[in-house]
């Protein structure tokens, strides 16, 4: 069986790498890797490449750096061209980029199953280009798999339910519990950067309802200074290109460092004594390594961090932000975990050979 996995954006590098990893390993399994070229920087894309042992892409699309619409049909008339000369079985598509739906897409109209990993996730905002590309996508897959309970509930709504969807966990937990023991063992990142375990906050911002007001990406600035600790803030490129282009200047107490690869960004989580930020991903990397984590939004599609106690949402436009992101809030409840058991990567192969095999 052949099965065409579509990666384009630093997220998607990542959970492909656990689901990459199971194929290899799988007897008549083959995968043909597509990377759209959406995240082009060697530290936002070539970095997990190396490092997380992840298959050299066998085609590289180039297509980055364009208006959404731009990219996303740039990629559909790329990704179809490989499919047609590829006959893939199945398409295997994560999560909610532009490459997310221009895989999907392209692969339900010519007939070809599109599996998509990280279904069912909802932040019920429209404005978010990552809520369309999510809701898109799983209305066109044959294939949902679920991170959790509150997915699968989420698609029940929309009407899709039945043998399609199942729910294998968070292949990013398996990622993290992987990763994690090699981050103790090779990473310098707390040496290299001076910083002790547990004395500072790990930030990143990159959602462009954050990035692209200037009062939102001020305030958050204004924010970061309020913090009592040194803040630590990987910086993604857009975040960098805005706070140049609108002059702000960065806290005293806020360390810019380039986008780091997956090791040493494990590191800092693990050894931070709070996480603030407005990834999906990182929300769920903080309670992995459990860090209670602040999250710098309207809403989240994490919603049962927020109810475990371990995420407290925090919006920007909050009139009390300033006041509230000073206060630490404490670790959350323990003794449930909603993201399965470490094994999502076996169970996506599973469901996939059961489905298409
Ligand atoms: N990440 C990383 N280096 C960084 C920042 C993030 O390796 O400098 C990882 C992070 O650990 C997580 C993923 O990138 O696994 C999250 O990606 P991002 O925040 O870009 O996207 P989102 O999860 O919001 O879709």
């Amino acid at each position: 069986m052949k099965i065409l996995t579509i990666v384009g954006a630093r997220p998607q590098f990542i959970k492909a790498a656990t689901v990459s990893r199971v194929i290899s390993r799988t007897e008549d399994l083959a995968e043909v890797m597509v990377h759209t070229g959406q995240h082009f920087d060697a530290n936002m894309s070539d970095v997990f490449f190396h490092e997380l042992d992840i298959p050299p892409p066998a085609y590289n699309l180039g297509v980055g750096g364009g208006t959404h619409g731009q990219n996303t049909g740039r990629m559909l008339e790329g990704i179809e061209a490989v499919m047609l000369k590829e006959h893939p079985d199945a398409i295997l598509v994560y999560g909610d980029t532009d490459s997310t739906l221009a895989g999907a897409l392209a692969a339900a109209k010519i007939h070809i199953p599109v599996v998509h990993v990280e279904a069912g996730l909802r932040s019920f905002n429209r404005r978010m280009p990552e809520e369309v590309n999510r809701q898109l996508t799983d209305h066109i897959s044959a294939l949902l798999l679920t991170p959790n309970d509150v997915a699968v509930a989420n698609l029940a709504k929309e009407g899709i339910q039945g043998e399609q969807v199942q729910n294998v966990g968070d292949v990013m937990y398996d990622a993290a519990l992987f990763f994690g023991q090699k981050a103790e063992e090779t990473s310098q990142i707390l040496s290299r950067l001076a910083l002790d375990s547990k004395g500072y906050v790990l930030a990143t911002v990159h959602r462009q309802e954050n990035t692209d007001d200037p009062k939102r990406l001020q305030r958050i600035l204004d924010g970061f200074s309020r913090l009592a600790r040194p803040v630590v803030l990987p910086l993604h490129p857009r975040t960098r290109q805005r706070i140049a282009s609108f002059g702000f200047t960065i806290p005293a107490n806020v360390q810019i460092v380039d986008p780091l690869g997956y090791i040493d960004m494990v590191m800092l989580e693990k050894h931070a004594c709070l996480v603030a930020t407005d990834s999906g991903g990182v929300q769920k990397e903080a309670y992995f390594h459990g860090v209670p984590c602040l999250t710098l939004r309207d809403e989240t599609e994490w919603v049962e961090l927020v109810q475990l106690g371990w995420n407290t949402l925090l919006s920007p436009a909050d009139e009390d932000f300033l006041d509230k992101i000073a206060v630490v809030p404490a670790p959350g409840v323990t003794g449930q975990f909603p993201y399965g058991n470490g094994k999502a990567a076996e169970q996506v192969i599973d469901a996939i050979v059961k489905a298409f095999g």
